[in-house]
């Protein structure tokens, strides 16, 4: 399995669903989480809950990668935060959250202006552009850390890689088709969460649609009202909305979301 660089995300190439299948055994096990977190509604609660899951899975991922190959991402390393993430908005809010429960005002007017200067250099750039111009997550601290990483989105937990040097050599190169070396399993399995995710949200009424991390998490931060408008089914702005990922989903993998949806009640 490889994977391109230009954001943190794998298409998949469209089967049938089986339940031996690490995409379908995850995106199953995202619905459900999704279903069960949301049974009296959507509530900073329930938004928790479904994240916990979330989180907890992907962990799984990681353990499970770092039993078949050593894991060659440390801390200080952040090739990777250079990267398009595609995140949603319960991430996003939950991110947030942490953020003005740890920081003080002028921290967190620091992260607004370092999240704006970073949209803006983003703007108008395919994912593929905004690799090329190496443009770094505002969410990196001084030390090349990640400054939310308990809270940090499933796509970067489960973005692994075993050979540094590949990471660097594409990031050298500026070249988003750069493969990078990935295992297969953890690779759908991660999709089969993230899937999950923003299906089990879009049909419980929610905006589910994919969000760029910092163009989301500045409209979260410039918005204290977004949370209730999100939990009232309101549509979030397109702008934030990472239209590529979306396009993506709907052109590689229409058919396929739709036979896991209905594999994964077929579950139940
Ligand atoms: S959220 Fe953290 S891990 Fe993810 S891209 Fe930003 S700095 Fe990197």
């Amino acid at each position: 399995m490889v994977r391109r660089r230009s954001n943190k995300v794998h298409s998949v190439a469209p089967r049938a669903p089986s339940r031996d299948n690490p995409f379908d055994i995850y995106f199953h096990l995202q619905r459900v989480a999704v279903d069960d977190a949301l049974r009296e509604g959507p509530s900073e609660r329930a938004i928790a809950a479904l994240l916990d899951k979330a989180f907890d899975f992907a962990d799984q991922l990681v353990q499970r990668w770092s039993a078949q190959a050593p894991v060659a991402c440390s801390k200080g390393c952040s090739i990777c935060c250079h990267v398009a993430v595609p995140t949603s908005m319960p991430e996003l809010f939950s991110m947030i959250a942490g953020q003005r429960d740890a920081l003080a005002d002028s921290a967190m007017q620091r992260l607004s202006v370092a999240l704006g200067d970073a949209v803006t250099r983003a703007t108008g750039l395919s994912n593929r552009d905004r690799y090329r111009d190496r443009i770094p997550c505002a969410l990196l601290d001084e030390s090349g850390a990640c400054s939310v990483y308990p809270d940090r989105p499933v796509a970067c937990r489960t973005w692994l890689s075993s050979r540094v040097s590949e990471c660097r050599s594409a990031f050298e190169a500026r070249d988003p088709d750069r493969a990078v070396r990935m295992n297969s399993g953890v690779v759908a399995a991660s999709n089969g969460i993230a899937f999950g995710l923003w299906t089990g949200l879009n049909e419980h009424g929610l905006d589910g649609r994919p969000i760029k991390l910092m163009d989301g998490a500045l409209a979260v931060l410039g918005d204290t009202a977004l949370l209730q408008r999100w939990c009232k089914s309101a549509r979030m702005p397109d702008a934030i909305v990472d239209q590529e990922v979306l396009a993506g989903l709907r052109l590689v993998d229409h058919g396929t979301l739709a036979e896991s949806v209905a594999f994964a009640r077929s579950l139940r």
